[in-house]
């Protein structure tokens, strides 16, 4: 472990900043780390709740291994059970416009065909160039189905969409407009309010990647008449390593919208086993097939947690450590050929940052051996992101403070 060679920066205040917050009991509630081991990624993948093995071990011992004979039935409506949850707690939407079960791509496949169907005449599927690549793969794979075009407009690396960019990409040939709400890479927080408003002005539909954005800040996918989403519970979300991802639909579209994966879980009579397909009237016609009833549960872990502790005072301290980070990083990093690459506001930022470093793609590893976890993203970038229920405070000053020694070790040794 590195020992640190000046004095850590703004410790009293760190200190002080913990004593008043009040979420800072919410630490308790995860998985023990080592007590010297700092995890600043959660945008990768979000720590383990306390509560998360033991809701499973009762799954698998319980309902699967006691309970055999109602295992097979007993969860046909978990996805939606699953889905009106995270509705109500993290989307700003209602029951019955959310399910989970399929991983982002395969979710993503899915509401990008059904918006391309639900607007005939136009093929023009509309992406940005700094999404993350999966998205790009998938619609690129729809535009060419429909014999129509992936038009992919610029983004800024640092800055993130700019409006102005969007609607002079707008035309009536585009049925549909996929972005991230939050940049998986600079953070940048887009205005989901304007950007609904600008495609639906030009008669488009709007397709939300929340990946980077559900658990991390507030959203309204309601008030702002957002048409279509999908996104990852494993990152601020918490649900662990392959959960299945959201996927919400407007309830007006929900008649107007089908699916291109025709499954039994989608069918309006599930468990009848008819000869043809017939498309559920609700939000299960956007589901195919079994889910992984497994990880969906786990979901439910992380979601109490972001419940119970609202997701208006998570994103306060989200906001309150990213901007201290932000501070700290100023004196003690830029000097050391850190750049803050992503807007400096931390308003118009989700729950990460991101620096720039020519050699972010040596150093992200040897932080790690000093006990500090970050993302390396390219093209050389390393981002930071301190999840509000379970980082300190004292823990960036800490973190801080390695970074800057590894990273001067590393200038010395490199030249
Ligand atoms: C993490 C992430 C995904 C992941 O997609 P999967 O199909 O669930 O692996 C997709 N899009 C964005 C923007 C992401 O950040």
């Amino acid at each position: 472990m590195t020992t640190t060679s000046h004095p850590l920066p703004q410790l009293d205040r760190a200190r002080r900043l913990d004593a008043a917050d009040p979420l800072a009991p919410f630490r308790d509630r995860f998985h023990p780390v080592p007590e010297d081991a700092l995890f600043l990624n959660g945008a990768s993948l979000g720590r383990l709740p306390s509560a998360t093995p033991a809701l499973l071990d009762e799954l698998v011992r319980g309902g699967w291994g006691d309970n055999l004979a109602q295992a097979r039935t007993q969860w046909l409506d978990l996805p939606q059970r699953m889905g009106d949850r995270i509705a109500e707690v993290l989307l700003g939407a209602e029951p019955g416009e959310v399910v989970a079960g399929d991983c982002t791509s395969v979710n993503l496949y899915k509401l990008a065909v059904a918006a391309l169907r639900a607007r005939p005449g136009r093929t023009t599927v509309v992406v940005d160039d700094d999404n993350f690549p999966t998205d790009r793969y998938v619609l690129a794979g729809v535009a060419a189905d429909a014999g129509g075009e992936l038009r992919t407009i610029h983004t800024d690396i640092d800055q993130g969409l700019d409006l102005a960019t969007l609607r002079a990409a707008l035309d009536d040939t585009v049925a549909v407009v996929c972005l991230s709400l939050v940049s998986p890479r600079s953070g940048a927080l887009l205005d989901m309010a304007a950007v609904t408003e600008a495609v639906h002005s030009a008669g488009a539909l709007i397709l939300w990647d929340l990946s980077h954005a559900v658990g991390a800040v507030p959203i309204q996918l309601n008030a702002c008449g957002a048409d279509f989403a999908a996104g990852s519970t494993y990152k601020h979300l918490m649900a662990g390593p392959g959960a299945p991802a959201l996927l919400y639909v407007r309830r007006a579209l929900h008649d107007l919208t089908t699916q291109p994966i025709q499954g039994w879980y989608g069918h309006r009579e599930q468990l009848a086993m008819r000869p043809g397909y017939d498309p559920d009237p609700t939000i299960r016609r956007f589901l195919t097939g079994s889910p992984p009833v497994l990880s969906l549960t786990a979901i439910g872990a992380g979601l109490d947690l972001l419940a119970e502790a609202g997701m208006d005072r998570v994103r306060a301290k989200s906001l309150a450590l990213t901007a201290f980070f932000q501070e700290l990083a100023e004196r003690e990093l830029l000097p050391h050929g850190f750049r803050l690459a992503g807007p400096p506001d931390p308003a118009q930022r989700g729950a990460h940052l991101t620096y720039e470093h020519r050699a972010a793609r040596e150093l992200v590893p040897l932080f790690a051996a000093a006990g500090v976890f970050v993302d390396h993203s390219l093209p050389d970038r390393i981002r930071i992101t301190p999840a509000p229920l379970s980082t300190r405070f004292t823990d960036l000053p800490r973190a801080i403070a390695r970074i800057r020694d590894v990273t001067i070790r590393h200038e010395r040794k490199t030249g």
